[in-house]
């Protein structure tokens, strides 16, 4: 079979879903790989290093392709021809795909221990939390670790991350790394334990756990979410850097800073929103100053700043969603697989259950 590698065509979006290397491995098992012109470019790989493609015309990819992979979904799908198969982070809006058999990583069930090699969701947020503290790092007026020089002894940052899931654990690990003192906090207990497990303080708002299916958190009740916007009011004006990273599926973002929260913080502090919507007035992909001299930063699309990282782990997260798919090369979507029934998204006859 032959397999379609797109160019993204989302603003600013620097991924590509196949690296040279995963395109070697395909066609190592006989399957012809196609690469539009450029794909890799932004990731700083180069049609030429493509060496077991072919590379083509986007056009020559949509007629020739049965599988087509792509980061995000691509804004021309009309040109795809009903039945073709793509592959890609999708989404969970089953709309708007025009007859193709769509196969979304946003639905892949993450906790089956058989699907963790193709979880991009998780590859993604690593790579997210990671930049996360970095651009914290940069950002922030002062030093991050204590440092004792002829000059005095430097105070550390104090970093408060909420939201302790995939991204929220890799920024605290590489905040820690950086020197300053890290504090976490999350509303699920598993996530309290693993933040604690990282050597961080764990923030004590009292709070149930608040678990849902899938190892997610559920939405907070009124009075939970009251008593949660207390405490951490209460906590935030402490810290110099806050990252938040607290997503609820299928839920607004939760609001974790507030506006007066803000204004309770000291100048010069700096609050990075990943979740889009943690945190009043974060505009995605904008730095912003408050009044009080607070930085806001907007960051939702972190692992596209970090291409060459986040398109390699993307890859392999295909590779093995696509050795699933195609165990003979050839694309089988046995629907009583779980993990092929759950990433199917829509087909020719539209939405799936
Ligand atoms: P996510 O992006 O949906 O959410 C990020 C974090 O925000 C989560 O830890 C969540 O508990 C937290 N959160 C939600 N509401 C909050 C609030 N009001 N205040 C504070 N924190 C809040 O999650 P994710 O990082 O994609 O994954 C979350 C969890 O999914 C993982 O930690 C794990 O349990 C499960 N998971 C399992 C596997 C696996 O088993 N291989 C892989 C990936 C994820």
């Amino acid at each position: 079979s032959v397999i379609g590698v797109l160019r993204e065509t989302a603003a600013g979006e620097r991924r590509v879903a196949l690296t040279p290397d995963v395109a070697r491995r395909l066609s190592d098992r006989g399957v012809k790989v196609l690469v539009e012109t450029g794909a890799g470019r932004m990731s700083f790989f180069d049609d030429a290093a493509y060496t077991a493609a072919v590379v083509v015309t986007r056009d020559e990819i949509y007629a020739g392709s049965d599988v087509l992979l792509c980061v995000r979904r691509p804004d021309d799908l009309a040109a795809a021809r009903p039945g073709q198969i793509l592959v890609g982070l999708l989404g969970l809006d089953p709309n708007g795909l025009n007859g193709v058999t769509a196969i979304s990583l946003d639905r892949l069930p993450r906790t089956l221990s058989r699907a963790q090699a193709m979880d991009a969701l998780t590859s993604q947020a690593n790579v997210a939390g990671y930049k996360a503290a970095l651009i914290a790092a940069e950002a922030c007026p002062g030093f991050f670790p204590m440092l004792m020089t002829a000059a005095g002894t430097t105070r550390p940052a104090q970093v408060l991350v909420l939201g302790a899931g995939v991204a929220g654990l890799q920024a605290i690990a590489t905040a820690r790394r950086l020197g300053d003192q890290v504090t976490g906090y999350d509303v699920r207990d598993a996530a309290r334990a693993d933040i604690a497990s990282t050597g961080a303080a764990v923030l004590d708002v009292a709070a149930p756990s608040a678990e849902a299916a899938g190892g997610y958190a559920r939405d907070l009740t009124e009075d939970e979410a009251g008593a949660q916007s207390q405490g951490l009011a209460a906590a935030i004006p402490r810290f110099d850097v806050v990252i938040t990273t607290a997503k609820v599926p299928g839920a607004p973002a939760p609001l974790l800073v507030p506006a007066a929260a803000l204004a309770a913080m000291r100048p010069g502090s700096v609050v990075i929103d990943l979740a889009a919507g943690n945190v009043a007035g974060s505009v995605a992909g904008a730095r912003t100053l408050t009044g009080n001299e607070v930085t806001v930063i907007g960051a939702p699309d972190l692992a596209s700043t970090v291409p060459v990282a986040a398109s390699t782990a993307y890859a392999r997260n295909l590779l093995a969603l696509l050795t699933h798919l195609m165990p003979h090369g050839e694309p089988q979507l046995d629907l009583d697989d779980e993990i092929t029934r759950a990433v199917l998204l829509s087909d020719r006859e539209g939405a799936r259950p």
